[in-house]
């Protein structure tokens, strides 16, 4: 087995959320979200890198090569019959500014760099945004002094024009809610991430790339290189629900983005399989569209820094709807979008990994809280009226779910930073995995794409 060099090793921190307020920057859709992605069937096609997982990342990451190298050829494989199909479709749609990361983290620089380039892409694509604003509040006296390091830690990440209020400034903003104290983040926007993957899907398509849908890799090997060479010595198989006279595809060089899947793909190829994928569950409560005006823009909780993913929030939608949440508890299917959905291997996969168990040691009582609150509507709405006392649970409905793809490593600690590898051997070294890419990766797509772009550039040599 191959063992993997890190590009980015784990880094534990905290992450959360915040809230806003206003200056809209709506645009028009221009028939993006009608954007299809045919299923191209090349045939026994040779590229010079495939990549795979029609992701927000793999689609970010392919577009961008395109651009840099035009005569080369590249496929995007995704295993759904659409892009963005899965965490790219099912989030909160925030554009993070980039306050809550470790000063230094890939994530920090990755988000604070991302969230330029994303709001410049969607100005030249006509993709609407609101950049709404968002309030990180403080409603403990405890909770100030994390809230005091976060404003400092957003300074120091480069986040713009952050501002600590109070009360009567909370209220200037949000004439609902109440909090002690809040981080105002006035360039946290809000955004549908389906309709970005799909222009960068488009954009890549134009400029002549390929994307073979309804392709799920199943397996790679290698041809070894003989005395005058093999152009293509990678052969990557896959299996498809669809009629396809061969699902066979040669390249050079394999990128994967392979979301909550990651760690299956790098096992695939003969890298490590740590750290491993465990899925989260979120689901989301909807505010009744006769009640969405009791708030304006994002309102976030100060993070616990020991679970930066928990934390219930208001988020407006870019459709005028506002998602409550999300809770996080743990999924016994990855891609599992239902409370009943179940694969035995995957929960298996979880229940037998000791980091897992390890972590669900260590917090069984924030686990059971989670679970609860994921039942009991009336226990998510009472953590909600902390921020919006007035918000009752005859507001809410139940909303829909997304499943976060959450590495962890042997010993229960949730990796937080993006986590790149390649491989060795004939195979391994041919191909890079993007092994963790957690919120914000949707926020940071552009930034992600350039530097693994840099990276294929740099260990391939294209
Ligand atoms: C509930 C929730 C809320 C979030 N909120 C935000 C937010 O507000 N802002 C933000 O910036 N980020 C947010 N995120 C994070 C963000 O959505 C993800 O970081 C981002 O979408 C990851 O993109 P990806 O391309 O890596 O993964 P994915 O979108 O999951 O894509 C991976 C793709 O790989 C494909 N694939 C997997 N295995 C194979 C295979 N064997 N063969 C072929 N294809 C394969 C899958 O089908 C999938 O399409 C949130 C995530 C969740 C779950």
């Amino acid at each position: 087995m191959a063992a993997p060099m890190k590009f980015a090793r784990l880094s534990c921190q905290t992450q959360i959320k915040s809230f806003c307020a206003f200056s809209c920057n709506k645009k028009n859709l221009n028939g993006i979200h009608k954007a299809r992605f045919i299923h191209n069937d090349h045939n026994g096609g040779e590229y010079d890198v495939a990549v795979i997982g029609g992701g927000i990342v793999g689609m970010a990451t392919a577009r961008e090569m395109k651009v840099r190298h035009p005569n080369l050829l590249f496929i995007v494989l995704e295993k759904e019959k659409e892009i963005s199909h899965h965490q790219s479709g099912h989030n909160s749609g925030v554009i993070h500014a980039g306050i809550y990361y470790t000063p230094g983290s890939l994530k920090a620089k990755l988000c604070v760099q991302g969230v330029e380039l994303l709001y410049d892409y969607c100005d030249k694509n006509n993709i609407p945004y609101n950049k709404c604003g968002k309030l990180i509040v403080a409603v403990e006296k405890e909770e100030i002094p994390r809230l005091e390091g976060l404003l400092e830690r957003g300074n120091q990440n480069g986040v713009k024009d952050l501002r600590m209020l109070g009360p009567k400034e909370i209220k200037e903003i949000e004439p609902n809610c109440e909090g002690l104290k809040a981080v105002h983040s006035p360039h946290t926007g809000i955004i549908d991430y389906k309709v970005v993957t799909q222009s960068y899907g488009q954009t890549f398509e134009k400029l002549g790339g390929h994307v073979y849908t309804d392709f799920e890799v199943t397996d790679f090997s290698v041809t070894k290189e003989s005395g005058h060479g093999i152009d293509y010595p990678v052969t990557i198989r896959g299996s498809g629900e669809g009629k396809a006279s061969s699902r066979e595809v040669k390249c050079k060089y394999v990128v994967t983005c392979g979301g909550l899947f990651s760690d299956r793909l790098a096992e695939l190829s003969g890298c490590n399989r740590e750290p491993r994928i465990v899925p989260f569950r979120g689901d989301y409560l909807l505010l009744k569209p006769e009640k969405t005006n009791l708030v304006n823009g994002n309102i976030y909780p100060v993070p616990n820094p020991l679970f930066p993913f928990l934390g219930v929030h208001f988020t407006p939608r870019i459709n005028g709807d506002v998602w409550l949440g999300p809770n996080a508890v743990l999924a016994f299917k990855r891609e599992g979008y239902r409370l009943t959905d179940f694969s035995a291997t995957d929960a298996k996969d979880a229940v037998s990994f000791r980091g897992l168990r390890k972590l669900a040691m260590r917090n069984l009582g924030f686990g059971i809280k989670e679970m609860y609150r994921g039942f009991n509507i009336a226990a998510q709405v009472k953590l909600l009226q902390r921020y919006v006392p007035s918000l009752k649970v005859s507001d809410v409905t139940r909303g829909p779910s997304g499943v976060r793809a959450q590495a962890l490593d042997r010993d229960g600690n949730l990796v937080d930073d993006f986590v790149f590898d390649v491989g060795v051997g004939e195979l391994g070294s041919r191909i890079l995995h993007v092994r963790n890419a957690p919120s914000p990766a949707a926020t940071s797509s552009l930034a992600i794409a350039k530097m693994v772009a840099d990276k294929v550039e740099n260990t391939f040599h294209l």
